[in-house]
């Protein structure tokens, strides 16, 4: 089966590899068709995404993406946000797992995020009034709110969860956050053997630290849901163990929560586990749960001996050490 992959920049390289060479082992069949995006690219072609991984995408259908780079204030909107809207990948979903005996504040965590991925801040609709007034819109329609909400309420029900929360700022933003939070309580009304909750954003990330275990399956708009996630990457670990899924109607990107992460690109330090959990979740999309289920085992086996841990999970592997070691597991 063929698969494109991107990838990426900064520690993208790095961990793209790591991720082919682990769903390579597990026998998983894959071909890669393997294309180049982000700032090395457009550093050489002056393009962040060229012509090639928009036609691979729109052949292959699924994908695996390394982080990438957006340079901050420059003329250009992400590579992320840019694939995300030009092809309506509306749901972007984040399971956020406790792995291994990695030490955390919680243990035993299993929350999944569902974030609106195509409109809200990130649309991208800002105006320069004067050299002194900038206005970004926020836009909230009835479809993209709908259609994430219902898609939460849907694997909730699919996978036997007990509840879903729809976090907002309803009390402020009365009439966008107001609408997405009257669909929720319209949606729930739908699904009346799963607990419908909802809770104010700031509040959230304060329950958050507290007692996560109040949550289950929760959906959010996309601003509120790219910080909430970052912050339930912390609870388990941080952002090196936490993949995350963009599914519209007929295309799916896999990848990590994480960016390209500068600081530490080429050092072979990366934790390579958030995207090759996202390559699971595309294994299970494409059907190969046996393959995924046997990855996931093999990191939780490694993820449970310090003397595999990275360098973000106060160890000293490097990025291609953890890589054979979760090899080496799965031929045991
Ligand atoms: P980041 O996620 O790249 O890094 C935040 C911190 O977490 C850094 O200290 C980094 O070293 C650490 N970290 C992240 N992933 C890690 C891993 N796998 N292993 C070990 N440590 C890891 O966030 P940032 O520094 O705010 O952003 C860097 C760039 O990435 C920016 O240009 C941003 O726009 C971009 N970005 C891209 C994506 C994406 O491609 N999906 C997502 C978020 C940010």
């Amino acid at each position: 089966m063929k698969v494109t992959m991107i990838t990426g920049d900064g520690i993208g390289k790095e961990i793209s590899q790591s991720a082919m060479d682990v769903i390579d082992a597990s026998g998983a069949d894959i071909v890669w068709d393997i294309v180049h995006a982000g700032e090395d690219v457009y550093e050489e072609t002056g393009t962040l995404i060229p012509d090639g991984v928009f036609k691979s995408l729109e052949k292959n259908k699924v994908a695996l993406k390394a982080p990438m780079t957006t340079p901050i204030g420059k003329g250009f909107r992400s590579v992320n946000v840019s694939l995300r809207k030009k092809y309506d990948l509306y749901a972007n979903i984040r399971p956020v797992q406790s792995i291994g005996t990695i030490e955390t504040l919680f243990e035993n965590l299993d929350l999944v995020l569902f974030r609106e991925n195509t409109e809200d801040l990130y649309a991208g609709v800002e105006k320069k009034v004067s050299d002194d007034e900038m206005h970004s819109i926020k836009m909230i329609t009835r479809k993209a709110s709908e259609r994430i909400i219902r898609r939460a309420f849907e694997y909730a029900k699919e996978n036997k969860r007990k509840s879903v929360t729809v976090v907002t700022k309803a009390n402020i933003m009365k009439l966008s956050d107001g609408m997405f939070l009257e669909i929720a309580r319209e949606i729930a009304e739908e699904f009346p053997t799963i607990e419908f909750k909802e809770i104010l954003v700031d509040n959230m990330a304060m329950q958050l630290v507290i007692n996560p275990y109040q949550f289950d399956v929760v959906v959010t708009e996309n601003l509120y849901g790219d910080i909430l996630s970052d912050e339930m990457a912390g609870l388990i670990g941080g952002l090196g163990l936490v993949p995350g899924a963009n599914i519209g109607d007929d295309m799916a990107i896999f990848e990590a929560v994480h960016g390209s992460a500068p600081d530490i690109a080429g050092k072979n330090l990366a934790n390579p586990t958030a995207i090759i959990l996202g390559g699971c979740m595309m294994l299970d999309y494409l059907g190969k749960t046996k393959e995924s289920n046997n990855i996931r085992h093999a990191l939780n086996e490694v993820l449970s001996k310090p003397e595999n841990f990275t360098h973000d999970l106060k160890g000293t592997a490097t990025t291609s050490q953890f890589t054979q070691a979760v090899i080496q597991q799965m031929k045991r």
